[in-house]
């Protein structure tokens, strides 16, 4: 405010399928990315492995290398991503993600096979490669500030809305109740207009949870939960502890109140449902890894695009396995 000429936020640039087109034109600009990328900022001088220092590359157009001037060494762009192993074409890779970072509530398989047409086996693990290495959580700092913090049961939640609904039959409550607590949930945790995590977890004890919000929000923080007995213990652990009575019907008393993350939830639900029939369990993470991810990058003030991309030396770090020439 008193600092004058101080620039305004601005808002991210849009990316479009034009300027995607224009930048990755063809297979060779998505490996001369990757080549500028990991190994060449200035698309000619990298590390040879071999002669141990820095040498000047070219490429080989016969391979999707690079080679050494001095010594002949070979090295690949892709070695260590997630296009590694793969014989789709880069440019579908680089096509898949613009599609993902395109979309704030989701994509499906179905549509990308559509779209750049693959079938349905390789969108699907396309979509879940990226899910799953370049929009994985990217930041360790703990959450701080204020911090609202709840799970929500993978395909329905138990709550005082929920019980009033239910059966009346106790025995058929109980089942119902037994049927939803058996169900996987999403744990998730929320700065106030920050950050937010979110973790796939087999069961809503505090055995499960206590681990995770220790090692995810900061002991200064100032939690919001709901009044779970549970979180009664687990509320101990922070500077302050603001529990919502959901059961008296008062859903936000002011700042008490937990719709941050009931939104993000939401989001997560909406999206999910609007383009899966059904996610199985073992792969639930991934698709909230993107959530998560789209949420945390928002305001980075550059296209989505860009930020997923950046991210393929991360799959370089989780797929490193037989790393070689
Ligand atoms: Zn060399």
């Amino acid at each position: 405010m008193g600092m004058a000429g101080s620039p305004r936020k601005l808002k991210p640039e849009r990316y479009t399928i034009a300027n995607f087109h224009q930048e990755f034109p063809d297979d060779d600009a998505c490996l001369d990315w990757l080549w500028r990328h990991l190994h060449a900022e200035d698309g000619a001088t990298a590390d040879c492995p071999k002669c141990g220092k820095p040498r000047r590359f070219h490429r080989v157009k016969a391979r999707h290398s690079y080679s050494c001037d001095t010594c002949g060494y070979h090295l690949h762009p892709t070695a260590n991503t997630i296009f590694e192993k793969s014989t789709t074409p880069l440019r579908l890779w680089f096509h898949a993600i613009f599609l993902l970072s395109q979309t704030r509530c989701g994509i499906s398989a179905k549509q990308l096979q559509r779209e750049i047409g693959v079938t349905y086996k390789t969108a699907w693990r396309m979509f879940n490669l990226i899910r799953a290495h370049l929009m994985d959580e990217d930041d360790d700092e703990p959450l701080g500030g204020e911090v609202e913090v709840d799970e929500t049961a993978w395909g329905g939640k138990i709550r005082a809305s929920d019980r009033s609904r239910a059966p009346t039959s106790t025995e058929r409550r109980q089942e119902a109740m037994a049927r939803v607590s058996a169900r996987p949930s999403i744990f998730g945790m929320v700065e106030r207009g920050g950050r937010v995590r979110a973790r796939v977890v087999a069961d809503r004890s505090m055995q499960t949870l206590e681990p995770i919000l220790r090692e995810n929000v900061s002991a200064d923080a100032v939690l919001y939960t709901d009044e779970r007995a549970l979180y009664t213990r687990l509320g101990q652990n922070f500077a302050e502890h603001h529990r919502i009575k959901h059961k008296d019907g008062i859903y936000a008393d002011g700042h008490v109140h937990t719709q941050t993350i009931e939104g993000f939830f939401g989001n997560v639900k909406r999206g999910l449902s609007g383009v899966q029939h059904s996610v199985s369990v073992k792969w639930l993470q991934t698709y909230v890894n993107e959530f998560a991810f789209k949420h945390n990058h928002r305001a980075d003030g550059v296209p989505m695009f860009g930020v997923i991309l950046r991210n393929v030396r991360k799959g370089a770090t989780s797929a490193a396995s037989a790393a070689g020439s």
